[in-house]
C-alpha cells in the first residue's frame, strides 16, 4: 500500500481530509445489447433524466453562492435540453422500435443531435450547444450506469482534490470552505496552477507525477503543501500530529494577521516594499486585505485569456482603471501583454513552435503587432489617471528590443496627449529582468527605465536551461544556487548605480530562506501571492539588514543551491 507521496510544497497549509478524484469515471457500455421490455428500458431512461435533472438543480444551488450568473446559466442550458420533450420522445422510439438498451438509444440520439447541431457552420452558440447536448448525455450516461460524475461545484463537505492537472476553470469553481487540499500529478511550484491555489489560499502539493493512481475516492488524505508531502490512509497519531501542526500554522498566521496596517520595516528601520501579484482586477480586495503596499505585477494576460476576442481599449481601460481605484492611491504595476509560451490564445492563432517558450511570445510579438501593443498602452495611459501606475515589458533581453517598446509607449503617449495634455506623464516605465542577457547587461538597461522587476520563474528557467514546466528537471528550479544569487546581485547593484528600483516579482519574492539574501542585497520591493505578504513581513521585521547582508556574501561564496539553503536555515533556526 502506498503510503507516502512525495510532491512539490506549491501553496502552504495542511490539509486533512477524504480524497475527491477529480477523473472521469469510465461510461463504456455494451453497444449491441438487446432488451425485451421495452417499458420497462424506457421507464429506466426516464429515471436517468430525472435524476440527472435533479442532479444539476442541486449542484446549481449549491453554486449560487459563487459561480456568477453567466456560469450559472450552464445549469439551465443543460437542465432545458433535459426536460425538452422530443428528445426523449426519440429515445422512447428508439428503445420500442429497435429494442435498443437505454444507454444505446441515449447515445445514438443525443450524438445525432450534437451532429445536427454542429454541423451549422460558424455558428458559435450552435456549436456550444452541441457541447452542452454532449455534457448532458454524460450525465444521463453516468445515472444508467450508476457511476459518478465528479463535479467540483456541487462538493458540499470537506475533500482533498485529486487530479492529474488543475485548469483554471476547476479552480474558479471551487469553494476554499470544502476544498481543504489539492494534489496534481503535473506541475511545479511556478506552475500556473501553483499560483492559483496560492491565490485561493488552498493547501497544494504538485508533480507527485501518479496521486492519481495511487489513491482512491473517499481515502483519507493530509496533504502538507508546506513540506510537499502527502499521507495516505494516515494513522490515528499521524492525524494528530498534523493536526497540531496545522493549529500551529494557524495561530502563526493569526500572529502575522496583525501587521496588516503594519509597515514593511526591518529590524533596523529600514522600509522595504512587499506588494501582490494579481491576475485580474478581482484578486485586488485580497490583496488589500493582505495589506500590500501595492501591485508588483498585475498578469494582464489574463484579461485577454478571459476573453473570446481581443479585449477592445475600453474594456482594458475598465479592467486597469478598477485595478487602479481598488488599490487606493497605492501603486500598481501592470505587465503588458505576455502571451505565448506556455500561454496561448484562441484568436490569435501563433505559429506550431518547435521551443515555444524560446519563441514568439510577449514582447517579441507586441513589437510584431504594435496595433495590438498600442491598444494596450493607450487603454494604461487612460487609466493613468486614476492612480499611480507603472508599466513593464516582459521578456526584454536586449537594449533595442527596450528602446522599440519605450518608442511605441511614447507614440501613444503623443496621440492621447493632443487632446489631454500631460496625460500619462507620471507613468514609471520599467522592465522584467528574465533573459540572462538583459541581466547581464543591467548596468545599461537600468540606465534607461525607472525600475526592473526579476521574473525569477523565467530568469531561472533560462538561466538554468530548465523548462519551468517539466517535472523531470524540476531540481534545476535552485533560486538560492550561488551562481544565480551572484546574477541577481549584479540586477539589483546595477539598478541602483543608477538610481533605478529593484524590484522581484517571481515566486523568489516569497521564498522564505530567500529573503534574508534579498534584503541583504538591497532589493527594494518584494511582489508575491498575496497570500504570503503578511508571513513576509513578519520575518522581515525580525532581520537587520547589516546581518542579511553578511549572509548574503557568505552564501554566494558557497557552492550549492543546498549548501545556502542549510546557511539560511541555521540563521533563521529553522530545521
Ligand atoms: C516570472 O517569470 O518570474 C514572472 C513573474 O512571470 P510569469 O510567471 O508570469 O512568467
Ligand atoms: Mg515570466
Amino acid at each position: 500500500m502506498v503510503k507516502d507521496v512525495k510532491g512539490i510544497a506549491a501553496s502552504d497549509g495542511i490539509g486533512i481530509a477524504p480524497a475527491y478524484l477529480l477523473i472521469n469515471p469510465d461510461l463504456s457500455f455494451d453497444k449491441d445489447k438487446k432488451i425485451t421490455d421495452a417499458d420497462a428500458e424506457y421507464a429506466r431512461a426516464e429515471k436517468a433524466f430525472s435524476d440527472a435533472s435533479a442532479e444539476l438543480a442541486k449542484i446549481k444551488e449549491l453554486a449560487s453562492g459563487r459561480l456568477d450568473d453567466e456560469e450559472l446559466q450552464v445549469f439551465d442550458a443543460h437542465m432545458a435540453i433535459l426536460s425538452d420533450p422530443e428528445l426523449l420522445g426519440q429515445v422512447k422510439d428508439e428503445i420500442t422500435n429497435n429494442l435498443s438498451s437505454a444507454e444505446v438509444a441515449v447515445d445514438k440520439i443525443t450524438t445525432n443531435f450534437a451532429d445536427m447541431l454542429a454541423a451549422i457552420v460558424d455558428n458559435k452558440y450552435m456549436q456550444e450547444r452541441a457541447a452542452d447536448v454532449k455534457d448532458v448525455a454524460k450525465r444521463v450516461m453516468s445515472h444508467l450506469l450508476g457511476k459518478e460524475l465528479p463535479n467540483i461545484a456541487a462538493i458540499d463537505k470537506p475533500v482533498i482534490i485529486v487530479t492529474k492537472e488543475i485548469t483554471p476553470s476547476d479552480t474558479s469553481q471551487m469553494d476554499a470552505k470544502y476544498v481543504k487540499g489539492i494534489v496534481t500529478n503535473f506541475g511545479g511550484r511556478t506552475s500556473h496552477a501553483a499560483i492559483m491555489s496560492r491565490t485561493l489560499r488552498i493547501p497544494a502539493v504538485v508533480g507527485t507525477e501518479n496521486i492519481t493512481e495511487n489513491v482512491e475516492n473517499g481515502q483519507k488524505l493530509i496533504v502538507d503543501g508546506l513540506k510537499g508531502d502527502v499521507i495516505v490512509d494516515p494513522s490515528a497519531d499521524q492525524v494528530t500530529e498534523y493536526e497540531q501542526n496545522a493549529e500551529e500554522f494557524e495561530k502563526e498566521r493569526a500572529e502575522w494577521a496583525k501587521l496588516v496596517d503594519a509597515p514593511s520595516v526591518s529590524k533596523d528601520g529600514q522600509e522595504f516594499e512587499i506588494a501582490a501579484n494579481i491576475g485580474t482586477p478581482d484578486d485586488v480586495d485580497d490583496a488589500v486585505k493582505q495589506g500590500a503596499d501595492g501591485v508588483g505585477l498585475f498578469r494582464s494576460e489574463f484579461l485577454y485569456m478571459g476573453s473570446d476576442h481581443m479585449p477592445t481599449e475600453d474594456e482594458q481601460f475598465a479592467a486597469y482603471k478598477k485595478a487602479i481605484v481598488g488599490m487606493k492611491g497605492k501603486p500598481v504595476v501592470v505587465r503588458t501583454l505576455d502571451i505565448g509560451g506556455d500561454k496561448p490564445l484562441d484568436y490569435l492563432p501563433l505559429p506550431e513552435e518547435m521551443n515555444p517558450f524560446l519563441g514568439y511570445r510577449a514582447i517579441r510579438i507586441c513589437l510584431d503587432r504594435p496595433e495590438i501593443f498600442k491598444t494596450q498602452l493607450r487603454a494604461l495611459i487612460r487609466a493613468s489617471e486614476f492612480g499611480p501606475l507603472s508599466i513593464m515589458f516582459p521578456m526584454i533581453g536586449t537594449l533595442a528590443e527596450l528602446r522599440a517598446a519605450k518608442k511605441i509607449f511614447a507614440e501613444a503617449k503623443a496621440e492621447l496627449q493632443a487632446d489631454h495634455p500631460g496625460l500619462g506623464d507620471d507613468i514609471k516605465i520599467g522592465m522584467m529582468i528574465e533573459v540572462p542577457l538583459a541581466a547581464i547587461n543591467a548596468d545599461k538597461m537600468a540606465a534607461e527605465v525607472d525600475f526592473f522587476s526579476i521574473g525569477t520563474n523565467d530568469l531561472i528557467q533560462y538561466n538554468f536551461a530548465a523548462d519551468r514546466g517539466n517535472d523531470e528537471v524540476s531540481y534545476l528550479y535552485q533560486p538560492l544556487n550561488p551562481a544565480f544569487l551572484g546574477l541577481i546581485n549584479h540586477v539589483i547593484k546595477a539598478a541602483h548605480r543608477h538610481g533605478t528600483k529593484a524590484a522581484m516579482c517571481g515566486e523568489m519574492a516569497g521564498d522564505e530562506l530567500a529573503l534574508p539574501l534579498l534584503m541583504g542585497m538591497g532589493l527594494d520591493e518584494y511582489s508575491m501571492s498575496a497570500s504570503s505578504i503578511l508571513r513576509t513581513r513578519s520575518m522581515m521585521k525580525d532581520l537587520d539588514t547589516a546581518d542579511c547582508a553578511k549572509l548574503a556574501d557568505e552564501a554566494m561564496e558557497l557552492d550549492t543551491n543546498e549548501e545556502v539553503a542549510e546557511l539560511v536555515k541555521k540563521s533563521l533556526h529553522i530545521d
